[in-house]
């Protein structure tokens, strides 16, 4: 089922009954009544990747934790994209970063009785133009920090390459006009980035990791040549010495850009025998996007072998099994 493409409505469908009747004789053996309609997981649910209109999410920090606890979420980070110094639409404004620091602390204290809100960036990598992540750690005093790279800088011409976002002919374009079209090298330049920023900066996590293979669309490589297998192993190589989690990035499959989770299937199965710790992600940037593709995602986890995922709890990360 794992070889190649996977059909996830019908793997969502089959695991979903499967935990359903899991559950179902659990509960019956043990003897307790209970009513299925109510019944949510055994799994704690969360997400710690979290967009809102500090940066480029569409909604209030309040508004998320509304409906984190609506969904009965036991944990909910947000991690907006930290500023940088380049006029961009996506970052939180330089001017206005205590300000998100300060509501976010603020909702974690009014909601405390309710759900566990924590407070993190998803902060830029660019060699030579991106501030120290510690920096930003120190300033807001974060729970935890997403590292992640979104421009690929040149490494000779020192341009910047925009990878994400939903529009293919300004990757092909930036592909074109920056790299001269050399795809080898423009994803070894965002490969070599984030084994930089894993080394130089040292996240708590890792984010999307392989979503230079997003808007690329298997037209100009796929992830199964041996040149592209060989950089995300040198990347998995340091991120076992250094000991980040990889989040498992749902955004992808639910905005429909990508066929696939970020990262993909072969590289999940490359972080489980490797034993590199993971969590599922949302990279929400509306409230209903929460919980997209969760369940899923776990279930997808579960097959290639994960036992556990990695929660942000009392100040610290720790395993939490998948149930
Ligand atoms: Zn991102
Ligand atoms: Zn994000």
């Amino acid at each position: 089922m794992l070889g190649g493409k996977i059909n996830y409505t019908k793997l969502w469908i089959i695991l979903r009954i499967f935990n359903y009747k899991l559950r179902y004789s659990t509960l019956q053996s043990s003897g307790y009544f209970i009513n299925f309609m109510n019944f949510t997981n055994f799994m704690n649910l969360f997400n710690f990747h979290t967009h809102t209109s500090y940066c480029d999410g569409n909604s209030e920090p309040e508004a998320y934790v509304k409906k984190a606890i609506e969904l009965d979420y036991h944990s909910l980070g947000f991690s907006g994209h930290a500023p940088i110094p380049l006029e961009n639409g996506f970052a939180i404004k330089e001017e206005n970063l205590l300000d998100y620091c300060d509501a976010i602390r603020k909702l974690g204290e009014k909601y405390k009785d309710q759900i566990h809100i924590h407070l993190a960036l998803e902060i830029d990598y660019i060699p030579g133009i991106t501030k120290d992540f510690n920096d930003f750690s120190k300033l807001c005093l974060l729970d935890y920090t997403i590292g992640s790279v979104h421009l690929v800088i040149h490494p000779e011409n020192k341009q910047l390459w925009f990878i994400d976002g939903g529009n293919i002919a300004h990757y092909d374009n930036g592909l074109q006009q920056i790299f001269n079209g050399d795809i080898r090298l423009a994803v070894k330049a965002y490969y070599h980035q984030i084994n930089q920023m894993i080394t130089s900066q040292n996240p708590d996590m890792i984010g999307h990791l392989d979503k230079i293979k997003m808007n690329n669309k298997n037209r100009f490589f796929t992830q199964y040549e041996k040149w592209y297998k060989d950089l995300v192993s040198e990347t998995i190589t340091i991120i076992k010495e250094q000991g980040s989690i990889v989040e498992v990035n749902t955004r992808g499959l639910y905005k429909k850009r990508s066929e696939e989770l970020f990262p993909g299937i072969p590289v999940l199965k490359e972080l489980f025998q490797q034993k590199i710790p993971v969590t599922i992600s949302a990279d929400a940037h509306k409230p209903e996007e929460l919980n997209l593709y969760f369940y899923e995602t776990a279930a997808i986890l579960k097959e290639i072998g994960f036992q556990t995922v990695m929660v942000f709890d009392n100040g610290k990360w720790k395993e939490e099994a998948i149930c």
